[in-house]
């Protein structure tokens, strides 16, 4: 008997199963699909901010691009000196990524291994699960509640084995939002030698009742460690730059594993803009606010059912949701279907502009109707 061997068929088996992550579909690619220009697509499915990005992280980047010829700070010292003095830490709490996707990858990578076990809950942000299996560890995941995290059963499941417990504040793709308390006290009883990664990218967002201060309770919580992205509010998805934030000694491991130069250098240099545009960050703040009430009065007209979101997307019921995400398709509007988190009655519409508010209510109640 022959035997046909083969590098593919030896990967393990937790390589071989895993799903690829689904993206947003790409400008491009719907253009070419419904022979439109790409100027004629409006794409609400990534959360990607609507004003692009500021002018000034921009004016960065491009400057940036003439010295491209050299290899990246591979410390990333002008970036985190800037974070560390907008956030009052010190730079070595915090670790650079290129997203912060790199970062939760990293995070499986430092502390997941085929004996250990990783906390996150069903409908959390679909990196958890892949960076778990990416790792081969076991994932232990705790139903839902209203859509969001259900903290007091996520506490329940840390096991003698669990080494990370993943929590997206908000969430995506829900929304859902947990307050200052609550999660505090979930952070005081989790045993310490388990590290918490609250996965912060739309903190921006929330308002001022539900605004607080996570990062002061980093020298109370050795085991807690905070990612945010300059992905979201400051509109630098395409660049990929993240940074987690928490104890010196487990942003240390983090910084020997990663590439030395996962951050370009254009990407560093935009977000050190980005982060001091105070004046960008409140615009897209307010764009933001009015474009969540526009959207959510739209949706109310037409009867359709929503999640309450703290974030930069409304995550809304439809009767046939995949055939409202096709009708929109062939519209040349693109949003994010969630069948493969288990959601395939809602759609994710992430707010945009007044005028590309409206394009969507307007398709929307011609498809409904
Ligand atoms: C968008 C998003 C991120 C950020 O991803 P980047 O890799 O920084 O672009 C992280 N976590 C959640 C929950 C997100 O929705």
């Amino acid at each position: 008997m022959t035997t046909t061997a083969s590098p593919a068929a030896l990967a393990p088996d937790y390589i071989r199963s895993l799903q690829p992550y689904q993206p947003g579909q790409p400008i491009e690619e719907l253009a070419r699909q419904i022979n439109r220009p790409p100027e004629a697509i409006l794409k609400l499915a990534s959360n990607e901010n609507p004003l692009g990005m500021s002018a000034a992280a921009r004016a960065a980047a491009i400057a940036a691009i003439e010295h491209a010829r050299l290899y990246p700070d591979g410390n990333g010292s002008g970036l985190k000196d800037a974070l560390a003095r907008h956030w009052q830490l010190d730079s070595n709490q915090i670790a650079l990524g290129n997203g912060s996707n790199d970062l939760l990858d990293l995070i499986a990578r430092c502390f997941l291994t085929p004996a250990c076990a990783a906390v996150y809950s069903q409908y959390a942000f679909a990196v958890y699960a892949l960076a778990c299996q990416c790792a081969g560890a076991r994932h232990i995941v705790t139903p839902a509640l209203d859509f969001g995290h259900d903290l007091a059963a996520m506490l329940a499941a840390i096991d003698a084995d669990t080494r990370v417990v993943f929590i997206a504040n908000p969430n995506n793709p829900t929304g859902t939002f947990l307050s200052a308390a609550q999660l505090q006290a979930f952070i005081a009883k989790v045993p310490p030698e388990v590290l918490i990664v609250l996965d912060e990218a739309y903190s921006e967002y929330l308002d001022d009742e539900q605004r607080h201060d996570s990062l002061a309770w980093l020298p109370n919580f050795p085991n807690l460690l905070i990612t945010r992205t300059f992905s979201k509010i400051h509109g630098l998805a395409g660049l990929r730059v993240g940074y987690a934030v928490g104890n010196a000694a487990i942003i240390d491991l983090l910084n020997r594993v990663r590439q030395p130069f996962n951050v370009s250098s254009p990407a560093q240099a935009a977000a050190c803009a980005a982060l001091a545009d105070e004046d960008f960050i409140r615009q897209s703040q307010r764009v933001n606010r009015d474009g969540m009430a526009q959207l959510r009065a739209g949706l109310d007209q037409l009867g359709v059912t929503q999640m309450p979101s703290s974030a930069n997307f409304i995550t809304a019921r439809f009767d046939h949701a995949a055939a409202i995400h096709a009708a929109l398709q062939q519209e040349g509007m693109i949003v994010r279907p969630l069948a493969n988190y288990g959601l395939p009655d809602w759609l994710r519409i992430s707010i945009g502009l007044e005028h590309e508010n409206s394009r969507l209510l307007t398709a929307l109640a011609k498809l409904i109707n």
